[in-house]
């Protein structure tokens, strides 16, 4: 009978469900479902807990109805999860008591601001994280703030904080298990990475009461049992996106990089049991597992990168994000126009939440393939600039393992290598957040014995090779980093009207 873990990827634009055969080592039936995202007011990045949940388990569904999973065992399920995003729930009920808050969610950009400088260092020091909205703490913070209904509920200890894996954790195992796993608890801005646990002087500034958090646990722990579709089903397996491609990558050496072209783009290189703190990088927990030493990571979070696509699709430009290749083909060069994707303010390096979107260099003979062109390759020089402080920071750095939508887009992945002057890897199987929270399920129920394992099943598709000369190189940098100065600090000044 073939033997099946099943990986359940809950995304920002669409959650995935996965069946994977561990004996021939791919996914067999893929399920996908899009999820709603609403923006009520400039800068706000909302979604709903119940879609999502609703659409977890519908996927979920889907994939153990289908012939090949009715026929086999199903060993184990994993779960990754869009990251930081954070909600608030009744304990007793597991009632949604608030929307979910995006990660891209700008809403607390000035409470960020408000933090005093020294602070912003303690936060640094602790969290490896630096102050921004995106991270967990402030949206919670806000929530306490702008709901005086979860005064009560907190008042009843019944108030619980969490990013969207604990959510579904406790929804799943009906109120039993509130756990996160530390991927994601690195993520919320009051964890101490070297500790492994929540900081107390950090919960008491954001006034987030350790009992509405949940506890954390490895990446390949054994959570519970559950039953879906009449099966038993055991839960093992949870990290959060961006931690799991890197895994998925088979990125376990130190060095060892992998950039992920989705809504955003997230390069993250392996440090190994080394906290490398970078100043306008993350340090992040990569991975840990059970009776291993934590393993580190440094990453560089670009907020933009999908989304330019889908803003191409908003105003129509385009119609399907697969016609951007042809276009940007078709037009040679951006007939020096340049796009700054700053759609939700700018992340790594400049982490400016103020920055706004700019097109500049348009003349009279600009056509759309110019602008497409000028989007796709903005979303190459923003990754050149989280590669260069990574390239000054880690040795020996050899290739990028890449992934994500976008990097289906082949003209977006010879740019990058020209640009970065590097080898980019593609990997054989794509879905590799997906095979990130399965391995982590492998290992945890003992159907992989290490990650050698994985080592030796990873395989590469195809790769780029750079092509162009330093002079050309430097030439396209000088302009985008002309157009990036404009871009920052484009204050939205809410009293400022058109
Ligand atoms: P996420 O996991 O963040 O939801 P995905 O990795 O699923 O994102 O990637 C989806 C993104 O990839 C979308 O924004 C889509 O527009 C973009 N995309 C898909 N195919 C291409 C392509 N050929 N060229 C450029 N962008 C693409």
């Amino acid at each position: 009978m073939p033997k099946y873990i099943i990986g359940v990827d809950e995304g920002t634009t669409s959650c995935r469900a996965g069946l994977f055969d561990v004996d021939k080592n791919e996914f067999v039936k893929i399920e996908q479902e899009s999820l709603s995202i609403y923006s009520p007011h400039e800068g706000y990045v909302e979604q709903d807990g119940d879609e999502i949940f609703n659409t977890f388990i519908s996927v979920v569904e889907k994939v153990l109805n289908c012939q090949e999973a009715k026929n086999g065992e199903i060993l184990g399920l994993g779960i990754t999860n869009q990251r930081e995003s954070t909600i608030c729930f009744d304990k007793k009920t597991g009632k949604c008591l608030s929307k979910v808050i995006g990660w891209q969610c700008r809403r607390t950009a000035k409470m960020c601001d408000e933090i005093p400088a020294h602070f912003k260092k303690y936060i640094k020091k602790t969290t490896g994280l630096v102050v921004d909205a995106y991270f967990s703490a402030t949206k919670m913070k806000w929530l306490i703030e702008n709901n005086s209904e979860l005064n009560l509920y907190r008042q009843q200890k019944n108030l619980c904080f969490s990013t969207l894996d604990s959510f579904l954790i406790f929804r799943l195992t009906k109120g039993k298990k509130f756990i996160t796993d530390v991927t994601n608890a690195s993520r919320t801005m009051l964890f101490d990475i070297k500790k492994l646990d929540y900081d107390d002087k950090l919960l008491k500034y954001f006034e987030i009461y350790r009992e509405e958090l949940p506890s954390v646990i490895s990446n390949n722990q054994i959570i519970d049992e559950i039953e879906l579709c009449g099966r038993k089903i055991k839960l093992c397996g949870l990290i959060g996106d961006q931690q799991s491609s890197l895994f998925g990558q088979a990125c376990f050496e130190c060095g060892e990089i992998k950039n992920t072209y989705g809504t955003g783009c997230f390069m993250l290189a392996n440090t190994g049991e080394k906290i490398v703190d970078v100043k306008n990088l993350v340090s992040t927990v990569a991975y840990k597992l059970n009776g291993e030493k934590v393993k580190y990571a440094l990453e560089g979070s670009v907020f933009n990168a999908g989304s330019c696509i889908e803003w191409l699709k908003d105003v129509g430009l385009i119609q399907s994000a697969s016609e951007t290749q042809e276009l940007a083909e078709k037009a040679k060069d951006s007939g020096r126009v340049v796009f700054v994707p700053a759609l939700t303010g700018l992340g790594a390096p400049y982490w400016d939440m103020n920055a706004r979107g700019l097109l500049i260099g348009i003349n009279r003979a600009t056509k759309k393939e110019h602008i497409v062109r000028a989007v796709l390759e903005s979303i190459a020089y923003s990754t050149f600039d989280v590669f260069n402080l990574f390239k000054k920071n880690i040795s020996n750095i050899s290739q990028i393992k890449c992934d994500g939508g976008v990097s289906k887009n082949d003209f977006l992945m010879q740019y990058q290598s020209d640009l970065l002057n590097l080898e980019i890897v593609i990997p054989q199987n794509y879905e590799t957040t997906l095979l990130g929270a399965v391995y982590m399920c492998a290992l945890g129920i003992g159907v992989f014995s290490s990650t050698e394992t994985i080592k030796n099943v990873w395989k590469k598709k195809k790769s780029f090779i750079p092509t162009i000369d330093v002079q050309t190189q430097k030439r396209r940098l000088a302009r985008w980093h002309k157009a990036i100065s404009r871009s920052l600090n484009w204050r939205s000044d809410e009293k400022e009207k058109n």
